[in-house]
């Protein structure tokens, strides 16, 4: 059985998306431990976490002051702190090795009923929890970025993840506010499977010169209605994360998943999005 009291919840990786769950978890009245593997990098989830609820506060949108929230949150460097929390997310580097470590570790700290979920792009939920004695216990929570501003979460379901588990995982959304659908575990779950083809294209047709990389962007939101086009899009999500989701889903669907080569160019270059101040365009 996966244990259903939740008090103390646990987050692997306090980058952008590690300190955003961390945030909505406290904002939801949790109890918070946030390790990453150095000191700077879970000051730096902090920093994030301080700017964002300070933001929400302006907007009055958060349940109570950004300090009570933020002080429900520990840091630490220690994955052995994480032993006594009720369930764990991890919000790791993108990189199975990486990951199958972390769920290791979990696996030796973390009680046998507490659930396990990654918040992985495209790696196969499976293939993460392959190694573990209790593999059950072992589910996708995919929140977008940024997670304090984007409603969706999607579920993703390995081969062993008990529906227990599943159910346990649409509830903890459910209670942090968000509203989830459900993907089974393959490569690039529903959204970056559909998604990363579409800036792949974009990227191909402003390459090819179809039209300035503003027309694009404006054909796709002008024309579809969607918020962002995909140059713009790219740039937002990072070339660096477009280019691993896109070799992922490669490797494993063949080639209608070829990254773009212009994608591969500008993340060798370093331009990759808003995070560096230039990618398809240029940021302050
Ligand atoms: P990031 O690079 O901002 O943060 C990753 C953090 O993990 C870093 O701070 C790094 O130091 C830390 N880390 C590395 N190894 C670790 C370990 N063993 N233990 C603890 N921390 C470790 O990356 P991100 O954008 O936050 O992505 C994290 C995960 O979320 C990835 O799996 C990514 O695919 C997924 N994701 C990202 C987005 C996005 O738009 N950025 C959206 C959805 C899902």
């Amino acid at each position: 059985m996966v244990r259903q009291e939740i008090d103390r919840v646990g987050v692997v990786g306090a980058g952008t998306m590690g300190s955003g769950i961390a945030q909505v978890a406290a904002t939801s009245g949790y109890e918070v431990v946030m390790r990453d593997i150095e000191p700077q990098f879970v000051e730096h989830g902090f920093d994030s976490i301080e700017h964002s609820l300070e933001r929400l506060a302006s907007k009055d949108a958060l349940p109570a002051d950004p300090e009570t929230i933020r002080d429900r949150i520990a840091g630490t460097t220690d994955l052995a702190d994480l032993g006594d929390c009720d369930l764990v997310v991890e919000a790791a580097l993108e990189d199975m090795a990486v990951k199958q470590d972390v769920f290791q570790g979990l696996e030796d700290h973390c009680a046998s009923d507490v659930m396990l979920a990654t918040n992985t792009s495209t790696l196969s939920i499976t293939s993460i929890a392959a190694a573990l004695e209790h593999p059950e216990r072992v589910v996708g929570l995919h929140f977008m970025n940024p997670v304090p501003i984007m409603e969706g979460v999607e579920v993703v379901v390995g081969e062993k993840t008990t529906d227990a588990v599943t159910k346990l995982a649409h509830d903890i959304a459910d209670d942090l506010g968000k509203t989830t659908w459900e993907s089974d575990d393959k490569p690039g779950f529903v959204t970056n499977r559909i998604l990363m083809p579409w800036i792949n294209e974009g990227i191909r047709a402003y390459d090819e010169g179809v039209a300035s990389k503003e027309d694009i962007d404006a054909g796709m939101e002008l024309g579809t209605n969607v918020p962002m086009g995909p140059l713009k899009l790219a740039d937002h999500i990072g070339l660096d994360v477009c280019l691993h989701a896109s070799e992922t889903m490669h490797e494993e669907l063949g080639d209608r998943y070829k990254p773009a080569y212009l994608l591969k160019r500008k993340v060798e270059a370093g331009d990759l999005g808003k995070k560096t101040g230039v990618g398809f365009y240029e940021y302050d």
